[in-house]
């Protein structure tokens, strides 16, 4: 039996599966997914194995067999080792790339080399005494790096031995993290008897009685660790117990649960809306036909849109499917998870990035081991080793988290559509603000042709209980600045902040920062401090007083006088949520405010803290960055203020004003979701911009009109779709020749295949490749950065052109290869 592996080196040459034969111990074990210790260039190395053979083309001489496989049960499925190879084709990255991204870090084993006695007889006379005493002594293998961390002085005897033959190596994969054990007391068998032994102890043995007492008391295993910290009793005690046959002391599989010790209160179905019923019936009906099908549920703020999930999601475990929730990482808040944990309990697996790799290796195991049916997590959850997927949901499926920004560059969305399709699931995308992607594929099916398939669209305009959707009063604040207000609150926000705080209702004050980093800069000369191994600026640390590179590192101390020309006039702005915090103090002198961003949000778990303690009325303003605008619902906050809306308007990015329209519909959508109306209010020196006039009318088909004629008359998505090819190279010159044939060769096998046509050509295929020219950001850690950007339209296979023009491109010598990184659908190219 053969089985062809990828072993994990990301590099373009190695990324093809290898043949290897499969020892007959193993045959019965190994399956396609399996993970494997496998020889490659001298090492032995990790691997999946993505199929198995009878046959192989490969001199049988040549073929070396598996060294090992590491685990009884495949991490990963048929199904996923065949996505793993979509995504390497879709994203241009290498097959062990899109692998890796699928299982826990826990599980990606390094090689570790192991030493023992070979020749005995040789062992005996060559090495030194304490050395070949302490080999004796160990187990049958130890770790070379034990070996030489005990006895640094034998290095050479040691080396010797190994080549001699003496001493004989091994390598093997080792995991970063195991299945955790512990240490657990049991009682055997016939308590009676126990209960007579305990009695008989002699009188000293007073511990060893007690600690038999307690454990006769507790009926049940008990963790040794509990048992002593409970008894006071030593493990010695214990151990001399277990030896007399009295206690049983054994390993036991435990679980590191996040959420263990929490009780969540357990929630029945609501009587549904008619307007919920009726999308409830739809999605149903596709769980239960089988046939993969995508749906967009465009649900304003409020709809119910939660409600719906979990009805879907109880459907789909009726029907013995598993259904997989995507939300953001930023509403993995202990809200979220409690609507989940509250309906299904202990059906549920929570995978997020603030778990510790522990705790995200077990609720994985969790879900591969069957013993879960929903995985509710960020982006990567999308993988979740689920046998059955009757329905995967993507909540607020326009969030720009959903793609990830390292290779494998995937988009989840698109994952699930493709992933779906393997499992005849459902996908229902959600959101208040769809993505014109999804409400162009959704509202036109042929559109979406090159996807191969059309998406329903499930409109839910109306808010649970038919509540208002909450005004919105747009402020002009230039005009609070020639009424003379130089401050940062408008005089209606500075008294309506003063009407919730005399009523005891709650606010959330949103600054929306997004590109707007602290910097320094000289107001005589207008100098900034910039990094000197990038074309950026530096970010300017309060705590620190530092000044640092956000994109390799660099830090210097922040200076006191302007470098260039040693004006005292350089001024530090700092985080704007602080002098939002300040100002507020000011005003309003004795109120409470949390204050939640970046900076006050480091610590695990602090997020949710500042989250309770907002819910549980003890602040009065909830002041942030985006995460306040996001999935919150708190029945007291009547009030949202918006402090810039501007911000993101702009940022030089093609999708500006739609972040702008969903951030202000997202977090206008955090007030008056109770019984409370709500009341919002957004500053903003252009009042008049599309984006702010319909959000504040809760309008999306009006901002999506307009927005789509931009789109159009631009030449962007979702209208065509891009790839952003950045390379880079110390040497300028190199690069730039480099990255001119890289576009002539691209256009030219564009125009091989006959679609090399400018957009505007009307064709229902089309490609251009715009570029080389500078990266935004022209110089990253010494390196120049070029790009092209490729604009296509129809059904165009664009990233195996892209894939087929790399080749010759990185191939050579290392040191004068210019590095590619491919960004496939990327979410900023400016
Ligand atoms: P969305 O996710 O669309 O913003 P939610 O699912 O959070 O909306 O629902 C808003 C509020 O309405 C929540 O407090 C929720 O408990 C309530 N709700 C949802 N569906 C129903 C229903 N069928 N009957 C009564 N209340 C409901
Ligand atoms: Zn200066
Ligand atoms: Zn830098």
């Amino acid at each position: 039996m053969i089985a062809k592996v990828i072993v994990d080196v990301p590099s373009r040459q190695t990324d093809r599966p290898f043949d290897y034969e499969v020892p007959l111990s193993m045959r019965k074990w190994i399956e396609v997914g399996s993970r494997v210790g496998v020889p490659f260039g001298g090492r032995v190395l990790q691997g999946f194995v993505t199929g198995l053979a009878e046959e192989t083309d490969i001199d049988v001489k040549r073929l070396k067999p598996v060294s090992e496989l590491l685990d009884p049960v495949p991490p990963l499925l048929p199904d996923l080792v065949e996505l793993a190879k979509w995504l390497s084709d879709k994203y241009c990255c290498s097959w062990t790339t899109a692998l890796q991204a699928m299982i826990p870090a826990a599980l990606k084993g390094k090689a570790e080399r192991l030493v023992g006695i070979q020749d005995e007889e040789a062992a005996a006379e060559e090495l030194p005494p304490e050395l070949l005493e302490w080999l004796v002594g160990s187990a049958k293998l130890v770790k070379l790096d034990a070996l030489l961390a005990r006895f640094p002085n034998y290095a050479g005897p040691v080396k010797a031995a190994l080549r001699t033959g003496t001493l004989a190596e091994q390598t093997s994969i080792r995991d970063r993290l195991a299945v955790r054990k512990v240490l657990t007391v049991f009682v055997p068998e016939g308590a009676e008897e126990v209960r007579e032994a305990m009695v008989k102890l002699p009188a000293r043995a007073a511990k060893q009685r007690e600690l038999l007492a307690r454990m006769l008391e507790h009926g049940a295993p008990v963790p040794l660790q509990a048992l002593l910290a409970e008894t006071g009793g030593s493990a010695a005690s214990v151990r001399s117990l277990a030896d007399k046959g009295l206690l049983i002391l054994r390993e036991v599989e435990t679980q590191r649960d996040p959420y263990a010790g929490r009780e969540f209160e357990r929630t029945a179905p609501l009587p549904l809306t008619a307007g919920q019923e009726e999308v409830y019936s739809r999605i149903r009906r596709v769980i239960g036909e089988g046939v993969p099908q995508t749906m967009l549920l465009h649900g304003v703020t409020g709809s119910g849109k939660t409600e719906v999930y979990l009805q879907s999601i109880q459907f789909c475990l009726e029907q013995s499917k598993q259904a997989i929730v995507l939300v953001p990482e930023i509403s993995l808040t202990p809200q979220m998870v409690e609507r989940f944990k509250g309906r299904f309990g202990d059906a549920v697996a929570v995978l997020h990035s603030r778990l510790s790799n522990g705790e995200r290796y077990d609720e994985w195991r969790k879900i591969r081991n069957r013993r879960v049916q929903v995985a509710i997590g960020a982006r990567s959850a999308i993988f979740a080793p689920f046998e059955r997927i009757g329905l995967i949901i993507i909540d607020e499926e326009h969030e720009s988290s959903y793609k990830q920004e390292e290779s494998p560059k995937y988009h989840a969305r698109d994952v699930a559509v493709r992933r779906a399709r393997q499992h005849g699931a459902a996908v229902v995308l959600g959101s208040a603000t769809p993505s014109l992607e999804t409400f162009a594929a959704a509202s036109r099916p042929q559109a979406s042709r090159d996807q191969g398939r059309e998406q329903a669209l499930l409109p839910m305009p109306d808010r649970v209980g038919g509540r208002p959707m909450p005004p919105v009063t747009v402020v002009d604040m230039r005009e609070e600045l020639k009424e003379g207000n130089r401050s940062m609150f408008s005089r209606l926000l500075h008294r309506s902040l003063a009407e919730r705080l005399e009523r005891g209702e709650q606010s959330v004050l949103l600054l929306n920062r997004r590109g707007y980093s602290t910097f320094v800069m000289c107001r005589s000369c207008g100098y900034t401090a910039a990094c000197p191994h990038c074309d950026i600026s530096l970010t300017y640390h309060q705590k620190t007083r530092a000044l640092r590179c956000h994109y390799c590192g660099h830090a210097e101390q922040a200076p006191a006088t302007c470098p260039a020309c040693e004006s005292e006039h350089i001024r530090y702005f700092g985080t704007g949520t602080q002098k939002v915090e300040e100002e507020l103090a000011k005003l309003f002198p004795g109120i409470r405010v949390i204050r939640m961003d970046v900076d006050t949000t480091t610590e695990k778990n602090s997020h949710e803290k500042l989250l309770k303690q907002f819910g549980e009325r003890k602040a009065d303003v909830l002041l942030g960055t985006q995460m306040v605008a996001k999935g919150l619902d708190f029945p007291y906050v009547t009030l949202v203020g918006v402090i810039a809306a501007d911000t993101s308007l702009n940022l030089p990015d093609f999708r500006s004003a739609e972040r702008t329209f969903q951030l202000l519909t997202q977090v206008a959508g955090r007030a008056g979701r109770h019984h409370l109306p709500g009341e919002v209010v957004v500053q903003t020196y252009s009042p008049e911009h599309y984006a702010i006039v319909t959000a504040q009318k809760h309008d999306y088909a009006a901002f999506v009109n307009e927005e789509l004629r931009h789109r159009g008359a631009l030449g962007y998505p979702p209208y065509c779709r891009l790839i952003l090819i950045t390379m880079s190279h110390e040497q300028l010159p190199l690069l730039s020749a480099v990255c001119d044939r890289f576009a002539a060769a691209l256009r030219e096998l564009a125009e091989h295949e006959g679609v090399l046509l400018p957009l505007a050509s009307g064709f229902g295929r089309a490609l251009e490749v715009l570029g080389p020219v500078a990266s935004p950001i022209a110089r990253m850690k010494d390196r120049y950065r070029f790009q092209c950007v490729i604009k296509y339209r129809g059904n165009i296979d664009a990233s195996a052109l892209v894939r087929r023009v790399l080749v010759p491109f990185t191939e050579g010598p290392p040191q004068r290869q210019v590095q590619f990184s491919i960004d496939v659908d990327p979410q900023v190219i400016l």
